[in-house]
């Protein structure tokens, strides 16, 4: 834990405070939510990464059925 100065007032203030004790100015323009937003992110990732792993797996397992040409049909 700093201190840092206000940006408004000049004064000593804790980099851990979100507003100003002094003059009342908000040190950070959106003070709240940004580690919900982090960890929304994350689970989004989590999610989305984990149906892809799970997709390709189950296609990898298939086993995949050669594309046969039939040259018997082509006489000339
Ligand atoms: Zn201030």
């Amino acid at each position: 834990m700093a201190l840092i100065q206000c940006s408004k007032c000049g004064e000593s203030i804790s980099d851990q405070a979100i507003k100003c004790i002094h003059c009342g100015a908000y040190l950070k323009e959106k003070p709240a939510n940004n580690k919900l937003i982090l960890i929304g992110i994350i689970i989004f990732i989590i999610i989305v990464g984990g149906s892809l792993y799970f997709y390709f797996k189950k296609d990898s397992h298939e086993p995949k059925t050669p594309i046969y040409h039939d040259i018997d049909g082509e006489r000339i």
